[in-house]
């Protein structure tokens, strides 16, 4: 039977792996190793229950009485805090899920590619503040790392009995986010509500605000890059509103292969889940004809500056995302507490990296997890003294 993990299993990616795992036969079909979240108790004793999982984890040192209490009789451990963490995703198994959101999600990623797991990644963080740390990892333990991130997962299927060598750009699509037809005057002034208003995907509020300012494209943008190996002028982005086409390959005679599918992230879990085979899923099928068109436009990078920052940090590399993925959580946390304005997030992160710049080396290569949270500490710092 497979062993598997899921890190961050009661957020909304977690919680969609936990679906897939209950529809493709639950206990039945996995033998549940580990299962973390952050401090919701209640959500993860019950997937713990209906999985059997070996342990289940807190992050929240101070939750560990009442996942004691939650799983009573059970036959699952309860544990909590970081080093809990930290053994729990160095537990051998087959598969994982690393669903953690922010950098938080980094060293269990890499603990699990130790093991020799295949690693299922929607972390994106883990790409962009340490891809060469990951692929080295990996690398190093005949582990792989499948993609779960939409585009991503898309990239993947579309390079499937491909030569890399024949691929010419990868075009990355977004929807451009709630506030994508504001004009570009009136966007300084928008509010936390307006940048909520997604019209495509449901996701959680960080996503979702990262969406409208297109920083989630340029977290996208440096992943694609550091997964996939190509040069940063390979990546392109195009304005799709319809989000049904997730990514495409372009190959150098002239072919481009798109993936459609539903806006719905099970698609990409189930793909990862399942891989190399496919596997049905419980995602809806796209009526071609009731959809009558699809569209693009190219992102205006005047609205969108987070595309430019990201092409500057592809091109220091070393540990410039991490500091611009650390800036950039702090810009979203002072938008969403409404300290900053929404057009204020992008000038903060530059600000920030310039900073940073002065301080510490941006091109030190990112070689050691002990360096990529070094750095985040230090963004975070100096992004918070900034505003
Ligand atoms: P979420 O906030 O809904 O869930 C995060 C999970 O991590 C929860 O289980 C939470 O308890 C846990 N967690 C939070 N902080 C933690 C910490 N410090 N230590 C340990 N655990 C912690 O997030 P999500 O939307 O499921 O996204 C997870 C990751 O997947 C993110 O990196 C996100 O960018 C990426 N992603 C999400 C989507 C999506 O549709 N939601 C799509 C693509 C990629
Ligand atoms: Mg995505």
């Amino acid at each position: 039977m497979r062993r598997i993990s899921v890190f961050g299993a009661t957020g909304s990616i977690g919680e969609s792996t936990f679906d897939l795992l209950m529809h493709q036969g639950g206990l039945k079909s996995f033998h549940t190793v580990a299962l973390t979240a952050g401090r919701n108790v209640a959500r993860l004793a019950t997937m713990a229950r209906a999985l059997h999982a070996e342990v289940a984890v807190c992050a929240d040192e101070t939750c560990l009485p009442a996942l004691r209490a939650a799983l009573a009789g059970s036959g699952t451990e309860a544990a909590a805090g970081p080093a809990a963490l930290a053994e729990a995703a160095s537990r051998p198994v087959d598969w994982a899920m690393s669903a953690i959101v922010g950098v938080a999600g980094l060293q269990p990623g890499l603990l699990a590619l130790q093991q020799g797991a295949t690693l299922a990644l929607a972390n994106k963080e883990s790409l962009v503040a340490a891809g060469p740390l990951m692929l080295a990892t990996a690398a190093a333990h005949h582990a792989r790392i499948l993609p779960v991130d939409s585009e991503h997962s898309a990239i993947f299927q579309a390079l499937t009995g491909e030569d890399i060598a024949a691929v010419e750009r990868i075009i990355l699509t977004a929807s451009g986010g709630a506030l994508r037809d504001w004009p570009l005057s009136r966007l300084a002034q928008a509010m936390l509500a307006d940048a909520l208003a997604h019209p495509n995907w449901s996701m959680g509020q960080r996503i979702t605000v990262d969406s409208a300012s297109m920083f989630n494209k340029a977290m996208e943008v440096i992943e694609t890059r550091e997964f996939f190996g190509i040069e940063p002028a390979q990546v392109e982005v195009i304005i799709h509103p319809e989000s049904l086409i997730h990514a495409m390959v372009g190959y150098h005679d002239g072919a481009v292969m798109a993936h459609l599918g539903a806006t719905d992230m099970r698609h990409a879990i189930g793909y990862a889940l399942n891989w190399p085979t496919r596997q049905p899923l419980p995602v809806a099928r796209l009526d071609l004809a009731a959809i009558g068109a699809l569209t693009f436009r190219a992102p205006d990078l005047a609205r969108y500056p987070a595309l430019r920052l990201a092409r500057e940090v592809m091109a220091v590399r070393g540990l410039a995302g991490a500091a611009f993925n650390a800036a950039k959580e702090v810009a979203l946390d002072k938008f969403i507490a409404g300290a900053i304005g929404f057009m204020d997030m992008a000038g903060l992160v530059e600000a920030t990296l310039d900073k940073v710049s002065t301080e510490a080396s941006l091109a030190k290569a990112a070689t050691t997890l002990e360096d990529v949270l070094g750095m985040d500490q230090l963004a975070r710092r100096l992004a918070n003294q900034a505003g």
